[in-house]
């Protein structure tokens, strides 16, 4: 089997779908592995680097792509280049699948079966392969480092002959994989942390991390089966910022990772919210690729509101450690590969009625196959 990973062509983009690393295990399993002149380089490999694990450089990224028998991405693939890929064949990646309807439908025309790596089942067996969590808590990681490098102090407190300086006070809204790391990492750095979801199943997680759950009472709130918060209603939303607000006044950065799987982000940071902060405060908005969680937010970019506060909307932080999210990303593909490899075919079983693929196939052989993704509406 010919797996071929293309350089990632987004803006801003610097991530790469294999590590040499990961083209090592994977030519140790009879693969055969090729990569795009340059896909490495922004993560710090360069083609020699492929070439001495074992992968083949390729400069014809049409040619690569038309042989390839499975093409690895970190990120969505255009319509264009699905239709090159040949019938038969395998895609795997994040695919954004609640965004453009064409992608998937081009993956059926092109007779490819799509793996979308957004869909991974959050089972224990397939948590080695969720790219979703593996990117989610470096990008905590990175919110809570900017944040601390735009500040106008430090995190911790500090207690010298010239005075004593209190910690920063940090709030991180939304306690899923992004926010305990955030958490943890604003605690290493000293920082005093308070944290809120409307999972109330997260409670324990924050204290065991040494920081304070806020509570507000917004009345019924659940999630789902895959453990992804329900949709609040207008109400309850109301209930929240309001609890909320008094929060944000007294934080120097407030990190918002709230996303609902398949929805526009929730609002949850307000302009008067905003205005009640003070000049010099950082929000990082996590949620700044899916609409953002702060009203203000502009997607890649910082902005300062009237009264000083700065709002980091960075999409996609953890591409700031391209490095590390490459060797994650490359660790979920390779992990996924090996569970379905075929040792003696040296090939990728698509095992249909396996719970992994039926969660995360969208496409397969000419139609659309993934119950959410069935009806074209
Ligand atoms: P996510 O990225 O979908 O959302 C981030 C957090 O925001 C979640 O904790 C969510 O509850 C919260 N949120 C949503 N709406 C909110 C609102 N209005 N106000 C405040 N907070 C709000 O979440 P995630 O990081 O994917 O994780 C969700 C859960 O799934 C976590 O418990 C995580 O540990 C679990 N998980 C399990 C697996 C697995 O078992 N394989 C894999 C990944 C995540």
């Amino acid at each position: 089997m010919l797996i071929f990973v293309p350089r990632e062509t987004r803006p801003l983009e610097t991530r790469v779908a294999l590590d040499p690393a990961a083209v090592k295990k994977l030519v140790g399993l009879g693969a055969d592995v090729a990569v795009e002149s340059g896909a490495g380089m922004a993560a710090g490999h360069d083609d020699a680097a492929y070439e001495g694990a074992g992968a083949v450089v390729r400069g014809d990224r049409a040619g690569a792509l038309a042989e390839a028998d499975l093409v690895l991405r970190v990120r969505p693939a255009e319509v264009d280049e699905i239709r090159l890929q040949k019938a038969g064949s395998l895609a795997s990646g994040m695919m954004d699948p609640f965004g453009a309807r064409e992608r998937i439908e081009a993956f059926a025309a092109a007779k490819v079966s799509a793996l979308c790596s957004e869909l991974i089942p959050r089972t224990t067996l397939a948590q080695k392969m969720d790219v979703l969590s593996s990117q989610a808590n470096l990008a905590g990681y990175v919110a809570v480092s900017l944040a601390a490098t735009r500040l106008d102090s430090i995190l911790p407190m500090m207690m010298t002959p010239a005075g004593t300086i209190s910690p920063a006070k940090v709030f991180i809204i939304g306690v899923g994989v992004a926010g305990l790391q955030a958490i943890a990492t604003a605690r290493r750095l000293g920082a005093r942390v308070e944290a809120f979801d409307t999972r109330p199943v997260v409670e324990e997680q924050v204290k065991s991390l040494g920081a304070k759950f806020v509570k507000i009472d917004v009345g019924e709130t659940g999630q789902t089966e895959q453990g992804y918060a329900k949709e609040l209603t207008a109400e309850q939303i109301g209930m929240q910022r309001a609890g909320m607000a008094k929060v944000c006044a007294s934080s120097d950065i407030v990190i918002t990772t709230a996303k609902v799987f398949g929805r526009k982000a929730p609002t949850l940071v307000t302009a008067e919210m905003l205005a009640g902060m003070r000049a010099g405060s950082i929000v990082v908005d996590l949620a700044a690729e899916g609409g953002g969680n702060v009203v203000g937010t502009v997607c890649d970019q910082e902005v300062v509101t009237g009264n000083g506060v700065r709002i980091i909307g960075w999409g996609a932080l953890e591409c700031r450690v391209p490095r590390h999210a490459s060797q994650m990303v490359a660790a979920n593909m390779v992990n996924l590969i090996e569970h379905f490899w075929d040792k003696e075919a040296k090939d990728f079983t698509l095992k249909l009625d396996d719970e992994i693929i039926r969660g995360c196939l969208l496409t397969h052989d000419g139609k659309v196959v993934h119950e959410r993704f069935k009806d074209p509406n």
